[in-house]
């Protein structure tokens, strides 16, 4: 977590402890930091401090975008086939349909209008993907939605890209934006949505009424604090940090495809956030790499799954048309605010030697 979250989060992680007898105190506090919190979510995110909805993560900001969409519209839900889980599979349990997208893993919009239609309430189309870091070209969509379903809503699911991308401005044609704090160096299981004024939405938590009845559930006072922290610290470095980190990557990317013969870089570096490095190599399984490498010390992951004893490929690749040996040899190597220049040369070093290890052993 940053340092920043954390030193906001602490008072409010031992208030009882510190003050078992001042409730009132306690409760006057953590009201006022909520509502600090909520016009500093509110600013990054370009939104207005009531259109700020808390939540436990990015999955519930997503489930409430669709479900709670649906349940208050009903009409049909459409996604991109490369959305995350929180998404397709919301949309999937409304009986949605899912968009195609080309090799590069970018929406194709020309084919929109032929899934859009006015029966549909809500289209959700993520800014950055969390597997291969492609940005999808949002205020198009937008574009297109209102063209083909006007009364329909658009969700995107900013949950990777707000460390890298200004989300206030380019998610601003979107009436729902999700996002999540461990991913910008918050604590887990906190999010919020942004649900712009007038977008109707049915809850799908029922209770005491919370988030002006939103969201109920009493709130993760310490966990929203400390996600508005790490949000402006974000927000005031990201410029900085994406020229930082796209260097590194670029090293980094640059590197593996000389040393590793047989390798390929997935997507068009030039649409990819700054922290995504996603390669395969023929004649490697990843599962068999990320042992070595997590043994070597360097943290990655692949994006395939274990599904009925079998191994299947991620449904990114496969819905970018990789081929299923290539996508079942592929490595993301995620780079984020604190990867430092030895990081990458160790990286460098490891990855290369792993994948050789491996096809000797073939
Ligand atoms: N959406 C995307 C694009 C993600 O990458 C993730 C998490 O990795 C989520 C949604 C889910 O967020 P959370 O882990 O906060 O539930």
């Amino acid at each position: 977590m940053r340092p920043e979250a954390v030193e906001a989060m602490l008072p409010f992680l031992t208030e009882h402890f510190g003050n078992p007898s001042g409730s009132h105190a306690v409760a006057r506090e953590a009201r006022k930091a909520l509502d600090e919190a909520r016009d500093v979510v509110a600013e990054c995110l370009g939104a207005e401090p009531g259109e700020v909805v808390f939540t436990g993560g990015g999955t519930e900001a997503d489930n409430l975008a669709i479900v709670g969409t649906h349940a208050a519209r009903r009409g049909r839900a459409v996604c991109t086939a490369v959305e995350h889980h929180a998404v397709l599979h919301a949309c999937a349990a409304v009986g949605g349909d899912v968009v195609a997208v080309r090799a590069d893993g970018v929406v194709d919009v020309s084919l929109l209008p032929n899934q859009l239609g006015p029966d549909v309430s809500v289209v959700s189309v993520m800014l950055a993907n969390n597997e291969v870091g492609t940005v999808q070209p949002l205020d198009a969509v937008a574009a297109a939605v209102r063209d083909q379903s006007p009364e329909a809503v658009l969700h995107t699911d900013a949950v990777q890209a707000f460390p890298w991308l200004d989300v206030a401005s380019l998610a601003r044609c979107a009436d729902l934006v999700a996002v999540s704090a461990h991913k910008f160096g918050g604590p887990k299981g906190v999010g919020a949505l942004v649900v712009r004024d007038g977008t109707r939405l049915a809850p799908i938590l029922h209770g005491g009424g919370q988030e002006r009845d939103r969201r109920s559930g009493t709130h993760n006072v310490a966990g929203i604090v400390g996600m508005a922290a790490a949000m402006r610290a974000t927000v005031a470095s990201r410029v900085d940090t994406v020229a930082r980190v796209t260097v590194l990557r670029d090293r980094l990317a640059d590197g593996l495809l000389a040393a590793i013969p047989d390798a390929a870089e997935t997507g068009d570096r030039s649409s990819k956030v700054a922290g995504n490095c996603h390669l395969s190599f023929a004649g490697v399984e990843s599962e068999a790499l990320l042992v070595l490498l997590d043994g070597a010390g360097v943290c990655a992951s692949a994006g395939s799954a274990c599904t009925s004893g079998a191994i299947e490929p991620s449904h990114v690749l496969v819905a970018m048309g990789v081929a299923k040996e290539r996508a079942l040899g592929s490595l993301r190597l995620s780079l984020g605010v604190a990867t430092t220049e030895s990081d990458v040369d160790f990286a460098l070093e490891a990855v290369p030697a792993a994948v050789a290890r491996l096809r000797e052993t073939a």
